[in-house]
């Protein structure tokens, strides 16, 4: 950069485009640093940076340059802090939110608020997490019985996917797939997609109702929790494991998968309470209690 400057000293005009370039470049570098530390989400402990750094002012000037065409933005807070960012910022055109059956009234939650508020500001909405990081793939065994006894082909996740679908907005669903069957899965519902009838919204209603009085933990698998932890807790996969006895009353097979996912140690006593994983966590679930009951019940 001090050779280019060199050459160009003299010269406004290049002065101008290596200043402009500069600045680019470091306003690149920024806000993609920022994002990556941040999550790239929106939430409570960071909205005030997006101000504070003009990150507001940087996507929508790249809006203006067609460099973006439409603009919107991750966000893991309630509908209060929603209504605040729409409100200042009418420039976005969707938002991605976490919507899914299981979280819809979840106070820690709020999909159903969420959704809510950004429909009255008319936004557009991409979902998230439409099957709870897998967990509704695979829910207790009430629930299962419930969906199969109306529609005996329908997988679990199908009507998780469906549901979110079938609300008005909903400009995509980012339903995480993970095999050739699970993408076989979903286009079998979704390349002729049907809303939920009256009869399903009914079915669902049920679930949610059966899923309020579970025990498992509301863990979606996003993994935010793990990078920091200075004892390598795999904390999700421990929470999978847990969630074989508390979903399903599987203690055989709870006790299974927990030895197998703390083969190398790092088990669920060996955390510190240092809480570094709790800070992280978007579904602000309390981690460390978590653990020391799962270590109270998987390693006895
Ligand atoms: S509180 Fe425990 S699980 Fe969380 S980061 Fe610290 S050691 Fe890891
Ligand atoms: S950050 Fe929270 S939701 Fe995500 S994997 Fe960890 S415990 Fe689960």
């Amino acid at each position: 950069m001090t050779g280019m400057k060199t050459a160009c000293e003299n010269n406004s005009h290049w002065d101008a485009v290596h200043i402009s370039f500069h600045q680019h470049r470091i306003a690149q570098q920024f806000v993609g640093q920022f994002l990556k530390a941040s999550k790239d989400v929106l939430k409570h402990s960071n909205y005030t940076k997006y101000d504070k750094f003009h990150l507001w002012d940087y996507v929508a000037q790249k809006k203006a340059d067609g460099l973006i065409k439409h603009l919107g933005f991750s966000f893991h807070a309630g509908p209060k802090l929603l209504d605040k960012l729409l409100t200042d910022h009418p420039e976005v055109d969707f938002v991605q939110l976490q919507i899914n059956y299981a979280d819809w009234e979840n106070p820690d939650v709020t999909s159903r608020a969420n959704y809510e508020m950004a429909r009255s500001h008319g936004k557009s909405i991409v979902v998230m997490e439409p099957v709870k990081g897998g967990n509704l793939a695979d829910p207790p065994a009430a629930v299962i019985k419930l969906f199969t006894d109306y529609a005996p082909d329908a997988s679990p996740a199908s009507w998780a996917i469906r549901f979110v679908a079938s609300l008005d907005g909903i400009i995509t669903v980012l339903s995480g797939m993970s095999s050739v069957s699970q993408m076989e899965d979903n286009l079998s519902y979704m390349k002729d997609f049907k809303p939920l009838n009256e009869n399903e919204q009914g079915i669902i209603r049920e679930a949610q109702r059966i899923l309020g009085h579970s025990a498992t933990i509301p863990c979606t698998a996003c993994h935010y929790c793990t990078d920091g932890c200075p004892k390598q807790i795999p904390i999700p996969d421990i929470f999978a494991a847990a969630n074989l006895q508390l979903g399903n009353g599987q203690m055989a097979q709870a006790k299974e998968s927990y030895a197998a996912v703390t083969s190398e140690g790092h088990r669920a006593s060996d955390c510190i309470g240092c809480k570094q994983c709790e800070r992280a966590c978007p579904q602000h679930l309390p981690i460390t209690k978590y653990l020391a009951q799962c270590a109270e019940m998987l390693e006895k």
